[in-house]
């Protein structure tokens, strides 16, 4: 039986980051992916004749894993459509803005609180680390807090408590009575403020799109180490003893010295591990909850919306479908919007057909746009919720009382197992990003544990 320095476990951008790392120190490497492809939550689709991402798409400027990752694979980026007004709804107030700039749209008041919530949000996200949110003095006082409870108790103004919960439904997928308010601070302080993560002008997290999809880049890598990663092959068990380590599939028994598991925590808890983990690890786990998502495209013969002088960006409160953002790559005669129904809509509309879906995304974009809206050439949708392998999207996000008590084992290896996945990123965790510096990091930690460091 061949034995691996050191087997990986999942191939998504996490479990592939890692194996490039270790196959160019020379290592001998298996990367065992339970899908017939690799990505992950990233995926390549086929869409009114062009490429397209089922999945993650964005790159942000300040995501330099990601962004050198591009730079070396030559995948290029072009930036988000953002010219002309965009349209939302919060709080029972309807407004339009151009680019943007919606807190000049929402009334001097609302515009005033906005800005002394971002303040205060400030304040709190100074003195917490990203590497140990949980051990700030106020972690346990502010994990007490979900989302909602603590904007119930802290932003009087209504449009503003609207547009919080709209943020938190399409960054977190998760509503917001159902998140950690110390969560919420981690993940905007691991994308480096609340403005560069919700936003898609230059700078923010949603500013730039791939010509060619942002997963072919997994095909990419995985192509580079030929051999190396085996589809098809979903581990049960993970066993470890004083001489190393066996990792069970459904078909076959792998050996190795060590193991990086780099898969969504929904589903490390579906394995089983010999000795088991340590308590803390496992509470942790049981608290990790997917997001829920169903991401949308639409295509039209061409981006009609545009001569009315609108951006193609819908944000409303008061619709299943939103947000929506324009997605029609530079050159293209064709139009193309991609949307989400996100957090409880997500999980209503799973359990309807796809042609009510289709029915309520369509009466969403007329809504916008116009009738010319009502007629799409095609029409595309991925249900992560439904996905076996996934679970969900865009990560898993925490409610109160787990941050706090259980999320120092995020990272902590077990014996010859360690942990990779964008949720156990330090930086932009809940991302490509993350995913691709959590694999290098854990990769680091393999190649120390082979040196006997
Ligand atoms: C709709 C959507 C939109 C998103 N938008 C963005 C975006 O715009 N920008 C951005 O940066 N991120 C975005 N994300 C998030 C991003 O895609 C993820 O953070 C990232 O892909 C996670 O990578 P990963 O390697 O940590 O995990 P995954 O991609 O989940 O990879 C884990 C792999 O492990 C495999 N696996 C699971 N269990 C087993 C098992 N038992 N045995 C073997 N293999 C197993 C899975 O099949 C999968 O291939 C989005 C995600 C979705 C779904």
């Amino acid at each position: 039986m061949q034995r691996f320095d050191c087997i990986i476990v999942g191939a998504g951008f996490a479990g592939l980051s890692a194996a490039q790392h270790l196959t160019s120190q020379g290592y001998k490497v298996r990367v065992l992916e339970a899908r017939d492809r690799v990505g992950g939550r990233t995926e390549m689709a086929h869409f009114a004749g062009r490429h397209i991402d089922a999945g993650g798409m964005w790159l942000g400027p300040t995501q330099i894993h990601l962004k050198t990752l591009a730079a070396r694979l030559g995948a290029k980026t072009y930036p988000t459509p953002l010219e002309g007004q965009s349209q939302g709804q919060a709080g029972g107030y309807a407004f339009r803005a151009k680019g943007e700039a919606f807190e000049d749209a929402i009334g001097l008041i609302s515009k005033v609180q906005l800005g002394l919530l971002l303040v205060k949000l400030n304040g709190y996200l100074k003195t917490l680390d990203p590497a140990a949110p949980w051990a700030g003095d106020q972690a346990a006082h502010l994990d007490a807090y979900s989302v909602a409870s603590w904007s119930d108790r802290h932003i009087k103004n209504k449009r503003v408590r609207a547009i919080l919960n709209l943020i938190v439904r399409s960054v977190f997928c998760a509503e917001p009575e159902e998140l950690s308010f110390l969560f919420f601070l981690f993940y905007v302080k691991a994308a480096g403020g609340l403005e560069v993560l919700i936003e898609a002008k230059p700078g923010g997290a949603q500013s730039l799109l791939f010509h060619d999809t942002l997963a072919q880049m997994a095909q990419q890598l995985s192509a580079e180490m030929p051999g190396v990663v085996a589809l098809n092959q979903a581990v049960k068990a993970i066993d470890q003893d004083d001489t190393g380590v066996q990792v069970l599939t459904q078909d076959a028994n792998y050996h190795a010295d060590q193991v990086i598991v780099a898969i969504p925590p929904g589903l490390v808890q579906q394995l089983s591990f010999s000795p088991p983990l340590p308590m803390a690890r496992q509470e942790l786990l049981k608290r990790q909850i997917m997001g829920a998502c169903i991401k949308v495209w639409v295509a039209y013969e061409r981006p009609f919306w545009r001569d009315a002088g609108w951006n193609g960006i819908l944000f409303y409160e008061d619709s299943a479908f939103a947000p929506v953002f324009d997605a029609t790559p530079p050159g293209s005669e064709r139009g193309f919007l991609a949307g989400f129904f996100d957090a409880r809509c997500a999980a209503q509309w799973s359990e309807k057909t796809q042609d009510a879906r289709k029915q309520e995304v369509l009466k969403t974009l007329q809504r916008g746009f116009g009738d010319q809206a009502l007629t799409p050439i095609e029409y595309f949708e991925r249900d992560w919720t439904r996905e076996a392998w996934s679970q969900g999207c865009y990560g898993a996000f925490m409610p109160p009382g787990a941050l706090s008590l259980y999320g120092h084992s995020v990272r902590q290896a077990h014996g010859r197992i360690h942990w990779a996945g964008t949720e156990t990123a330090i930086a932009w965790s809940g991302y490509v990003d993350g995913a691709i510096s959590s694999g290098l990091r854990a990769a680091t930690a393999v190649e120390m544990d082979l040196a006997g460091l």
